[in-house]
């Protein structure tokens, strides 16, 4: 490992996160304000991973076998017991990623909502159900329904520890597959505690096992056998990870990085969006995947909508006690990042109005706003993931639309405009928009979730999401015998011939 742990008066070198108990080795979770040691958890090696997905198996058909009905009462408990001890999960999150209480509450009511979606809906958007057969089959009856792949891999990150994975872990679950979960190294306990809690309502069976440890273990994952692999983090182990399911055909779902962006039109209603883009880039620290990086706003209300901004975004408190504004950068090597991208815009004609270079102090990074920054730079083509917005003043709205386009990520994105709010989301190059607010479509747990080029492939969330966790499998059955039967060679020589017949009849108009 080479990252280091937070500066401060308990910091602990990476190095020294690892240690052995009764032969087992262990890393440290830390809290990033202070460094401190939260708890150990074990690295688990290749050959435990292999070992939680060989006892998921039977575990696995147990839990398919209870159909919907089974489940649903079992993850509404589940659902009730995470509510039940919400407090406990909210603080074991801010201990873990640093993040404020506010911040962490947004993190769990999404989680909730969407786990209710997924539970209530899982068998009527999975189940059997009855498709039309055409003519040329007329004869048969056809159902579809989706079924389980058995045991899915989840790999997560730590920004939102609980709300991101379980994004796939609720899913998967809902549709009747086990879950092996590797959460990040920065936050085992999330991780623990979701699989702890789902342990007393499904005690006795492995449906849901939590596997911790550094990127091995993750890689370990990829290659021990599971069915699917749902994978949420950064692009570049996107491609590591896609590497390795490459290897075995384990499918994967990537969810990857963003570097969203909000097109503000000549006839926005300009304070709304100031508001909604200072919490759209500042909030969970600018540590959100779909968070805003970049805004592209129209000349003719440039000044007005920056000084919003800036007057928004200087007022806004970091800290590490739960009422601060934002915590800290969770992961140590992310600040050299964030301090990388500013000093570059600045260096290359980029100008301040909040913050600067200096704001960042490690852990803590001071909200950083950005005017007029050349679009190939860092700050702008890269993601950040910090509290640092970039605004760039564009001729009109449609521009504004081309350089939002013109990213390689392709997760996020959000338009302000009271006439053109529809049209201008259309012409986005995103997964996912926004009109006149931002991340709404994260909360709106009917929507998928996720996006194309970097920023991945597959979808989280809503039906897409349920179906990423299933299989589809079709069944055609025969319930007479057909006049014509073309699938028979004691078929009459003239039986395809009134086939084709018929069909140019029905299809040739
Ligand atoms: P990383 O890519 O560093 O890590 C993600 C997970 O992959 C961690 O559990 C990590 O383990 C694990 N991992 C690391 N190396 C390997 C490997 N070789 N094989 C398998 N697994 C491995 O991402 P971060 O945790 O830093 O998360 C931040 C990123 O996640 C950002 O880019 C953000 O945009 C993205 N993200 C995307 C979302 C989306 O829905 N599109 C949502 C949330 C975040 P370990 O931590 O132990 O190294």
């Amino acid at each position: 490992m080479t990252q280091t742990a937070p500066d401060g008066p308990q910091a602990v070198p990476v190095d020294d996160r690892t240690a052995h108990a009764a032969g087992e080795e262990q890393f440290a979770s830390l809290d990033p304000r202070t460094g401190e040691v939260l708890a150990h958890h074990p690295v688990h090696s290749a050959d435990d991973v292999a070992e939680a997905v060989r006892a998921a198996r039977p575990a696995a058909a147990w839990w398919r076998d209870l159909g919907f009905a089974g489940r649903t009462p079992l993850l509404t408990a589940w659902r009730k017991l995470l509510l039940a001890r919400l407090d406990e999960l909210l603080a074991l999150i801010s201990a873990e990623t640093g993040k404020s209480a506010d911040d962490a509450r947004i993190e769990l009511v999404l989680l909730i909502d969407h786990l209710h979606w997924a539970t209530r809906n899982a068998g009527r958007v999975l189940g059997k159900r009855r498709v039309a057969t055409g003519v040329l089959l007329a004869n048969h009856s056809a159902t579809v329904e989706y079924k389980p792949y058995g045991v899915v891999g989840v790999i997560g990150p730590w920004n939102y520890p609980a709300f991101t994975p379980m994004g796939s872990i609720t899913h998967a679950l809902a549709a009747g597959n086990a879950v092996v979960f590797k959460p990040s190294e920065y936050t085992p306990g999330v991780g623990r505690f979701l699989a702890d809690t789902f342990a007393e309502v499904v005690p006795g069976r492995p449906v849901f096992q939590v596997v911790t440890g550094f990127g091995e273990t993750g890689a370990a994952l990829c290659r021990s056998g599971v069915d699917k692999l749902a994978f949420t983090g950064s692009t570049a182990t996107g491609r590591r990870v896609m590497a390795a399911c490459a290897e075995t055909l384990t499918p994967v779902l990537v969810e990857c990085g963003g570097k969203d962006a909000v097109v503000i039109a000549e006839d926005a209603d300009l304070r709304a969006a100031a508001e909604a883009v200072v919490f759209g880039g500042f909030t969970n620290a600018g540590q959100t995947c779909a968070g805003v990086e970049r805004v592209y706003v129209a000349d003719a209300v440039a000044d007005e909508f920056t000084a919003l901004v800036t007057a928004r975004a200087a007022r806004l408190r970091p800290g590490g006690d739960p009422d601060a504004d934002l915590g800290p950068i969770t992961m140590p090597s992310q600040v050299e990042i964030v301090r990388s991208h500013v000093r570059d815009a600045l260096e290359r004609g980029g100008r301040a109005v909040v913050g600067g270079v200096e704001s960042v102090r490690p852990p803590f990074v001071e909200p950083v706003v950005l005017l007029d920054v050349p679009e190939d730079s860092a700050a702008v083509a890269d993601e950040t993931f910090g509290p640092v917005l970039v605004i760039n003043r564009v001729a009109d709205a449609d521009e504004g639309v081309r350089r939002a386009n013109a990213s390689r990520y392709a997760l996020g994105a959000a338009v302000f405009s009271r006439s053109r709010g529809d049209e201008l989301a259309g012409k986005m190059r995103a997964g996912m928009v926004s009109v006149n607010s931002v991340l709404a479509f994260a909360g709106i747990p009917s929507l998928p979730f996720g996006g194309s080029g970097d920023s991945g492939f597959g979808r989280v969330h809503g039906e897409d999401g349920l179906r990423e966790f299933a299989a589809p499998q079709s069944v055609a059955r025969k319930r007479f015998g057909a006049p014509l039967n073309p699938s028979s060679y004691d078929r009459g020589s003239r039986t395809l011939r009134h086939v084709v017949r018929l069909v140019r009849l029905l299809h040739g108009r």
